[in-house]
């Protein structure tokens, strides 16, 4: 059996033993890899970074879309930005929206992801109020005008081909493409290795739309299981009243497994910790002592469940 390697940061990364490859290749943009893990199901790798599994998927998803939908409370008009696996497509039109426009770069991701992942869109890409567009975000939204309530920016990290989806003039042209209290949502980054990066990105976007604020979403998958998202917009009205969220929650019959409206107030909580920088990794280590043989030898599967077993 081979093993999937993420490596995010310099001394500190992720394992998945894949079970079995479905897919590996190049589409024009990125590298693609589908693969079946024990634990988490079908993993979907863009670049070497884990983009979804199918176990913990719903978490990223709902969030990054009810949060900034259920906040603006009436969205008939959404921009999602990225997402080809079709996660957020999924959770948007479970809201009463007449229309979703998707930008998404790589006509690879979505035909792979339909493809071995059906059960991420779940029909999500056959529904008529869908306008699927293949093209880069930046330049979408760069003429795309003041027609969005609801932007959600479902992209891959900074590196690549999604650099251009975190600079100020793209976030300059999201808040020129939102209508009055219109919110977008991002996803920032890890809050326990650079809770001082959050709060920069939370600073920057404040400046630029008028009121930012961050939120976590607790992903398995994601470096260190926190992923910090940020929701922005003209207004601070990111957390309505648990009453009124309730209310929506129940008038549209939002059928979630993670969101609730609790869970809404709760993700807005910042963990005071977060934001301790004194381990980041610029603090120099001195490398010294070598490691015990016990530690570095594979551990035998089958002894690890029977010691939990007993
Ligand atoms: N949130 C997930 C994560 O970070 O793991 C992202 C999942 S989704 C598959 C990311 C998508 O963003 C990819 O399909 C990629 O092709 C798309 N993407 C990257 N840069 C883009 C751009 N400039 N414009 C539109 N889509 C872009």
């Amino acid at each position: 059996m081979s093993t999937f390697r993420e490596r995010l940061y310099p001394d500190h990364g992720q394992y998945l033993e894949v079970q079995s490859v479905l897919h590996t290749g190049r589409t024009e943009f990125q590298d693609v890899l589908v693969f079946e893990n024990q634990t988490f199901g079908k993993v979907l790798v863009l670049d070497g970074v884990v983009q979804l599994t199918e176990r913990d998927n719903h978490i990223y998803h709902e969030m990054v879309a009810h949060v900034p939908l259920m906040a603006h409370g009436n969205a008939k008009h959404v921009l999602i930005v990225g997402g080809g696996d079709g996660g957020t497509l999924r959770q948007v039109l479970k809201h009463p929206v007449e229309s979703v426009t998707m930008v998404e770069l790589d006509p690879g991701v979505v035909e792979i992801s339909r493809r071995y992942l059906p059960d991420i869109s779940h029909g999500a890409f056959d529904d008529p109020r869908l306008t699927l567009i293949y093209g880069d975000g930046a330049q979408f939204l760069a003429t795309a005008g003041r027609q969005f309530d609801v932007i959600i920016i479902d992209s891959t990290d900074p590196i690549g081909p999604g650099g251009q989806l975190f600079t100020d003039a793209f976030y300059d042209d999201c808040r020129k493409a939102l209508g009055e209290g219109g919110v977008v949502s991002i996803q920032s980054g890890c809050p326990f290795y650079r809770g001082n990066e959050v709060d920069a990105a939370v600073a920057r976007l404040g400046e630029r739309f008028g009121a930012a604020k961050a939120f976590l979403a607790p992903v398995p998958t994601y470096a260190n299981g926190h992923l910090a998202l940020m929701v922005a917009g003209p207004k601070d009205n990111f957390i309505p009243a648990l009453e009124t969220l309730q209310s929506t929650f129940d008038s549209i019959r939002l059928q979630t497994r993670f969101y609730s409206p609790q869970v809404h107030h709760a993700a807005f909580v910042m963990v005071p910790r977060f934001d301790d920088t004194s381990h980041d990794d610029q603090r120099e280590v001195p490398t010294v002592g070598a490691v015990p043989d016990w530690i570095t030898r594979s551990v035998d599967r089958r002894k690890v469940v029977s010691r939990a077993s007993r």
